[in-house]
């Protein structure tokens, strides 16, 4: 990452694909520029946050004219589209494993998962969605060939720290983890938990308690 790059915030940082996705929408439909209002509107981010989000990259805004859309875009596709595309493979090939194997996050052009792991000797040999399934066996052999960098896992709680250890000694350099399982980690890698039980009963619950006001 360059030096430009490591100066934003990391919470804004995790709003760029939400932009960049709205803003090549935009773009395809002809629109040359957007206000921070429309914006806001579209993304669901408050427009304060979004100018200063865009301060960051040196998009002033002017007030009645907004945001140049082709300016932004290619910040974006600098920042994000990185030359190389990131290489991810997937461990467990069950119901949540298959769904994003079939999904494959093809329109972030940045990201693809190369292929994918499984313990059941049912699912090595077979192709998902295009991607090959591999035996759990061949993890340390192929991770290695195609220089991985992120893994997803999408197994149950009980192999995930064991499975982490082994994409540890593979110097993998992120994990997207969807086990409800906390893992241990070294400090040089990264890793994001996503809860989907948690994240939907912390929904019903702001929403019982605080319906749709905005909580902080
Ligand atoms: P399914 O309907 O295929 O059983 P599921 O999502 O309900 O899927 P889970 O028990 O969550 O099933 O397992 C997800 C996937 O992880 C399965 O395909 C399973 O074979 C695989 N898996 C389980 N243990 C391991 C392991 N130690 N290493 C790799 N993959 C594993």
């Amino acid at each position: 990452m360059s030096q430009e790059q490591m100066k934003i915030p990391q919470a804004t940082a995790k709003r760029l694909p939400l932009y960049y996705r709205f803003l090549k929408n935009l773009h395809s439909s002809g629109k040359q520029r957007v206000s921070s209002k429309e914006l806001s509107d579209a993304v669901k981010v408050d427009s304060a946050t979004i100018r200063r989000d865009f301060s960051y990259f040196g998009a002033l805004g002017k007030k009645g004219y907004g945001y140049n859309v082709e300016y932004l875009l290619s910040f974006f596709r600098k920042t994000l589209d990185q030359d190389e595309t990131t290489k991810v493979i997937l461990i467990g090939v069950g119901n949540l494993g298959t769904a994003f194997l079939h999904y494959n996050f093809l329109k972030n052009n940045n990201t693809k998962i190369e292929m994918a792991f499984d313990a059941d000797p049912k699912k090595a040999g077979t192709s998902i969605g295009e991607v090959p399934v591999y035996a759990m066996d061949d993890l340390e052999e192929k991770v290695r060939e195609s220089n991985i960098e992120v893994a997803i896992l999408t197994v149950p709680a009980g192999p995930a720290q064991g499975i982490t250890d082994r994409l540890i000694d593979l110097k993998v350099k992120g994990i997207l983890n969807f086990t409800p399982a906390r893992l241990s980690v070294p400090e040089h890698m990264r890793i994001h938990h996503i809860d989907l039980a948690v994240e939907l009963q912390s929904l019903i619950y702001f929403l019982k308690n605080y319906g749709t006001e905005d909580v902080e």
